[in-house]
Formats: structure tokens, sequence, C-alpha cells
């Protein structure tokens, strides 16, 4: 073996043998011990002017922020007034995962124990109409069918509970991860391991979380070559969608920070590799996907697709390389540096999309761009015999020249396209839940990236002089830490249980006492 391949082999084994152990439990031992004991909550006093100036709002502290949402959970538990509600809350959310199988039990359940009013858990704040939807409809059962009871429910709370939350020590605590999830971070707080692939403006690399353990993807962006090629626009507008959206569908944005040389994006590690790996270079003599994978991950694609028009958001950049495979083989799209965010009254782009689709618009030769732009526009497109009716009459609804006939998003959603024949056989609830078996499963001992040698490097970009402001720029790029999925990783690689510890009494914190 030549010396770039040895360096492929022993990259990939640390890399294989660091994932492997992000499972549960193992996580902590993975753990760097030295940066574990710098996740320390402060003392009270140290945040205490704090309190006014956090994230407050119902929604985005009670419901949206994994924390928040645990310490208010905990505080409804700790108080006899609102027991039952949390209680009732729970169920809901476990009634909603719960297996096909399981349904009619749980919802049974819920009923005789919320909905009954003879019953002493009887939750008097339900609306009549809800109760009566729920006690008829819940013979034929399925996932939103105490959505309106949850919903009456979180009003009932922000009502009547979150005054009392935010006298509580539960908020105090709160604050104490707002301040921690307020501190700097620094390449120091990762740990690369390697390339996983090459993008316009530097490298990816697979990375960990040193303190708590968990696996990401550092996207690195070279500031020298982001300047020399006026990569800033698309840098912020990358970062900024990517912190907003929060979707299984599309890659999530953990951390932004800086080094001396570059701008890094830490994200949702997708160990399975890109879908042009997959089509390309898994199975060289006979490359792409049969029709049913082919089908499991279009829909995918459009539920990514879907929420970011709902947020209107307009990704520009469909294309095999950017949609990537995660341990269980669900894909999500990422990298939304060609995106745009469509202000309000406006409703459409100026800038062409150009979407190669199932092989069938042939950029193999060099052609010129107008050529390329003529053939789409005007060229019939060619089917191979491995396209069935139903997959080439999508192909021909999603490619009309029409945009009013053209099928798509409409009204807010997507519902003429999911129900197009090629997609007969998907359960759109379960596919959205993230519940649907995917049809490939990655080899977890399988690394699905080139060898290091064959990812390329870069030139080194000489001439390029950086000025304040540049640095203003890379200041507001490197905001840190991203709240909801800084609180997940806490949550799920068992800090947040470590730190939220409470004192003798039960009562207070031990770092509240006066
Ligand atoms: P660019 O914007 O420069 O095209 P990308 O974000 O597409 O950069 O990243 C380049 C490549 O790096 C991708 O095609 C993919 O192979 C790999 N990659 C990117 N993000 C991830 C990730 N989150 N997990 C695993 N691999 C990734
Ligand atoms: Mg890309
Ligand atoms: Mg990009």
């Amino acid at each position: 073996m030549d010396i770039g391949g040895l360096e492929t082999v022993v990259a990939n084994s640390a890399y294989v043998s660091a994932r492997g152990s992000v499972d549960g439990a193992a996580a902590a031992t993975m753990r760097d011990k030295k940066m574990r004991a710098r996740l320390k909550l402060p003392h009270i006093r140290e945040c205490e002017h704090m309190k006014t100036k956090v994230d407050s709002t119902f929604d985005s502290m009670c419901v949206k922020q994994p924390v928040g949402k645990r310490l208010f959970q905990q505080y409804l538990d700790s108080d006899a007034t609102h027991k039952n509600a949390g209680q009732l809350w729970k169920d809901i959310e476990d009634y909603v995962v719960c297996q096909e199988k399981d349904r009619l039990q749980k919802a049974q359940k819920i009923v005789n124990k919320y909905f009954e009013s003879k019953s002493k858990t009887f939750c008097s704040f339900l609306e009549e109409k809800a109760v009566t939807r729920v006690k008829e409809d819940h013979k034929n059962l399925h996932g939103d069918l105490f959505k309106e009871s949850q919903q009456q429910l979180l009003k009932h709370l922000e009502k009547n509970a979150l005054t009392g939350f935010k006298n509580s020590m539960y908020f105090l605590r709160y604050v104490q991860f707002k301040w921690l999830e307020g501190q700097p971070v620094n390449e120091e707080w990762f740990m690369d391991f390697r390339v996983l692939g090459k993008g316009g403006f530097g490298e990816v690399f697979a990375c960990q979380a040193k303190a708590t353990g968990k696996m990401y993807a550092n996207k690195k962006l070279d500031k020298k070559r982001l300047k020399k090629r006026k990569g800033y626009d698309g840098a912020m507008v990358e970062k900024r969608i990517l912190a907003k959206v929060h979707s299984r569908f599309i890659v999530t944005l953990a951390y932004a920070f800086q080094t001396k040389s570059e701008l890094c994006l830490v994200m949702t590690i997708m160990n399975g590799g890109d879908l042009r790996y997959h089509m390309y270079n898994v199975d060289e003599k006979n490359p792409g996907f049969n029709e049913k994978r082919a089908c499991y991950y279009t829909c995918q694609i459009i539920c990514g697709l879907e929420h970011l028009h709902q947020h209107r958001i307009v990704y520009r950049d469909l294309k095999p390389e950017n949609v990537l495979l995660d341990d269980a083989g669900n894909v999500r799209l990422s990298d939304l540096g060609l995106a745009v965010e469509l202000p309000p009254g406006k409703d459409t782009t100026n800038h062409c999309v150009l979407f190669t689709g199932p092989n069938h618009v042939c950029f193999s030769s060099q052609v010129e761009n107008e050529e390329v732009a003529r053939r789409i526009i005007n060229d019939p497109v060619n089917y191979t015999p491995a396209f069935s009716k139903d997959c080439k009459d999508l192909c021909e609804g999603l490619m009309m020249k029409d945009a009013a006939t053209r099928l798509g998003f409409k009204n807010n959603e997507c519902a003429e396209l999911k129900s197009q024949p090629f997609f007969k056989d998907i359960n759109w609830g379960r596919l959205e839940a993230g519940m649907l078996p995917p049809p490939f499963v990655p080899d977890p001992r399988m690394v699905y990236a080139k060898n290091i040698d064959d990812v390329g490097a870069f030139s080194s970009i000489k001439g390029i002089v950086m000025d304040n402001k540049d640095d203003d720029f890379f200041t507001e790029f490197a905001s840190g830490n991203i709240p909801i999925p800084w609180q997940e990783e806490m949550i799920e690689t068992g800090v947040f249980g470590e730190l939220n510890i409470w004192g003798e009494n039960g009562k207070l914190p031990n770092d509240l006492d006066p």
C-alpha cells in the first residue's frame, strides 16, 4: 500500500471508532475531561443580570428550546396545580411517536385519564369540542389525534403556569444554562478527524465536540479565498438560514466560530456521505439507484424543500453532492450558500435553477452556459427504459415550462406533488415523523468518502490583505453556539443531567443559597 492509502486507512479507523462510541452512554467515555470540566453552571449571582434579558417568550423558552422545555416540565411536575397538565403533555408526545400497534391502547389511556369528567385527573381546561372530538375519533387513529388538545393545553399553560415558572428556581436554572450557552467557542472545543468532502471555499471535516463526545461535521471556509472570490454574502446567508431552520430534512447548524484563517460551521454529521458518492462511487459499473430508493430520497428532499419554502427560502442548489445520508439512511439537504430569503411581498427570484435531474440533460461534453440554458428551455428530455410511467410523469410535471402548471409548492404546501402516483406507496405522515424505514442503511464500519488523497488540495491564496471591515464581518459570522442544537447536545450526551442537580433539601439548588 502506498503512503497515501495508508494515511486514509489510519484516518478512517480513528473516525469510525470515534463515531461508533457516540451512541448513548459510551459518549461519556470519549469526552475530554479537561474540556468537560469547563462546562460548569455559574453561580446565580454571576448571571442574575440576565434574568430580564434572556429569551423568555413562552413558545421559545418552554416549547422550542430543549433545556427550557425540560426545566419548565420539571416545574410543572413540582407544582400540584400543574402536575396533571404536565403529565398530559408528556403522554401526548409519547402518543405522537409511538408505534402503530400501540396507538389504540395509548389513546384509550389518555382519554380515560384526562378527558373523562369523572376521572380525578380530568383536565377541565380542554374545550368541550375537542374533548368530544377525541372521544369520537380515537377508534380512527392518526398521529395528530390530540393536536387540537395540545394547542389548548399549551395556551392554558402559557396563561396559568408561565408566571409561576418565571418566579421559580427552575427559571433561575434556565438562566444559568443560557449563560453557559452564551460562552464563546473556538477551535479548542473541537477535535478534527478526517476530511469528508471538499467545497468551493474549503474542506469539510468530521469532528468531535471534546467536552461532550458528540460528533459533528465542520465546514471550514478559507477567509482569504472567501474575500478573493466574493463569498461573504453566501457564507452569511448559509449561516443565517442554517441557524434558523430546524427540520429533520435539513442539516442543523450547532456552532459558528472563527480561527485565524477560517470561518467554521459545525453541523449535523452525515456519516453516510453524499448522494453523488452513492450514485457514482459505490458501484462504478452500475451507477444510480433503483426506483424504490430514488423515490424515498425524493420524498425526503421534497419535505426539506417544503420546509424551506414555508420559511420563504429558495434553495437553488439541488444536486446529488448536496444531499447527504445519515447513519440510518435518511437524507438531508445541506449547502445553503446559494439560497435566498424572499422579502415579504416578493414571490420569485431571478436566478435560474439548474437541476440536472435523473441524468437526462446531457452535460457530459463541454458546452457553453448559453447552450445548456437553451437545451433546458427548449429540448425534450430523453428517458431511458429504466423510467417507469409514473416516474416519467412526475419528472414531466416537475419540469413543465409554464410555472402555473408545474408541480411544486402551492398554497404553502406540496400537497399536489405528494399525491402523484409515483408516491402512491408512501405514508407521508410517517415519513415526515421520521418513522418510515429507509431502503438502504449505510454500513457503520464504512467510510463513504473518497480517499484523502483524492479529495484534492487547495492552492494557497496570495496577495489578499484583511482590514477592519473584514474583521467586523468575521465577528458577525462567528456568533457561537446556536441555542436549540447546543441544548440538544447537552441533553443527548447526559451533560444536562449531570449539571442539573438540586440542593440537599430538594428545594433550592445548592448554589442558590444566599
Ligand atoms: P460547498 O458549499 O463548497 O459546495 P458543501 O457544503 O456542499 O460545500 O460541502 C462539500 C462536501 O463536503 C459535500 O458534497 C459532502 O460530501 C461533504 N459534506 C458537507 N457537509 C457535510 C456533513 N454535514 N456531513 C458529512 N459530509 C458533509
Ligand atoms: Mg456543495
Ligand atoms: Mg455552497
